[in-house]
This record gives structure tokens, C-alpha cells and sequence, in this order.
């Protein structure tokens, strides 16, 4: 029997970049700091890292499914430029009032509902007792609980930094950091680690 793989759940708005609403261009994308660090110890200590995001932008048709896909390839490239990865991304494309067409449905996967976590535990085979999600929204904590992922920590919200930028919270990184097994208060270095193997 193969052993279960652990796995970091992310929401996306408001915790991989600022939550400006419907981000879908690199041109609007301002990515929190503290997270690309994070989503490298994860990789370290053997977990995969997914994103778990509605996207009611696709239902309200704002942006197209195709949109959204290509702006995750362009955002998987920056991880990458960081010594960092995204192994998966699950999105829901619906709104159970507002989609247009197919998109508009009452589905499962919209969070707080649990379809994109039992979705990625079918896929890859997650232990999500022994899984964490990050997310910033009572929905996130309410799709996380009901999915059975052990460990949930809801962001406090995110903290200006003195270049200016957003960053997370030192608590929660803390908190992070320890469930990931790593050390208490890491040094955040926003240089790649050694680990680094992009092409820079
Ligand atoms: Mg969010
Ligand atoms: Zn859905």
C-alpha cells in the first residue's frame, strides 16, 4: 500500500497574492510576502502544495476558464523563480446564483463545501488528518473542517510591511511553520534558499 502524502492547502486571494478582487493579470498580481518561504519548507518537509480557490470570476464571466489557466501557468513560473512549486490547483468555476450558463450551479465544490479537497485527496492520494489549510475566510476554515484536514489556521489579516508590500502575520507564519515541522521564527529572506534550482 502506498503511503499517504501530506499536503499544504492554500487558498489563493489574500493568501498567495493580495486579495484585490478577481485578480487575473500579472499587471494587478502583488504577492504576499512570507509565502513563497512557506510553500519551500512545505516542499522540504515532503508535503505537496495545492491551491484550493473559487473562482466566481469564471461564473459571473468576468475572465474564462482559459484566462484563469493561463494566469496559474504564469504563477506557477513565478513559484518556480523562487525555488518554490504549486503540485496542484483546484478551482471552482461556479456561483449558485450569479453564474451565466453552465456556471451557474449549487455545486459541491465551491467552498465551504469540501468537493476540492476530496477531490485532490482522491486525486493524490493525501492523508488530510495529517494535511494543514491556510486559508483567510470563514469559508476556507468551513470547507477545511468539513473535509476532515487536521490542522486549519484562518489568516489574521495581512500586515504592510516597511518596502510597502503585505505580508503575513509573524503569529501565523509561526504557527505555519511549526505544524510544517520546521523551526519557531525562520529567518524570511526574500533571496532564494539553497534549495533554489530555477533558472533566476
Ligand atoms: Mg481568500
Ligand atoms: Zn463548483
Amino acid at each position: 500500500m502506498t503511503a499517504l502524502r501530506k499536503a499544504l492547502f492554500l487558498d489563493r486571494d489574500g493568501v498567495i497574492n493580495v486579495d484585490h478582487g478577481y485578480v487575473r493579470t500579472p499587471e494587478r498580481t502583488e504577492f504576499v510576502e512570507g509565502i513563497f518561504e512557506l510553500c519551500r519548507l512545505a516542499t522540504r518537509r515532503g508535503y505537496l502544495v495545492i491551491v484550493i480557490t473559487n473562482q466566481a470570476g469564471i461564473a459571473r464571466g468576468y475572465y474564462s476558464e482559459q484566462d484563469f489557466l493561463e494566469y496559474m501557468e504564469w504563477m506557477r513560473g513565478i513559484f518556480t523563480e523562487h525555488g518554490a512549486q504549486l503540485d496542484a490547483v483546484y478551482y471552482c468555476p461556479h456561483h449558485p446564483v450569479e453564474g451565466v450558463g453552465k456556471y451557474l450551479r449549487d455545486c459541491t465544490c465551491r467552498k465551504p463545501a469540501p468537493g476540492m479537497i476530496l477531490a485532490a485527496q482522491r486525486d493524490l492520494n493525501l492523508d488530510l488528518a495529517r494535511s494543514i489549510f491556510v486559508g483567510d475566510s470563514p469559508s476556507d476554515e468551513r470547507a477545511g473542517e468539513a473535509a476532515g484536514v487536521g490542522i486549519r489556521i484562518r489568516l489574521r489579516p495581512l500586515l504592510r510591511v516597511t518596502s510597502g508590500r503585505r505580508a503575513i502575520d509573524p503569529a501565523d507564519v509561526e504557527r505555519i511553520t511549526v505544524s510544517l515541522g520546521g523551526h519557531a521564527r525562520p529567518q524570511v529572506d526574500e533571496r532564494p534558499g539553497e534549495d533554489f534550482k530555477g533558472e533566476g
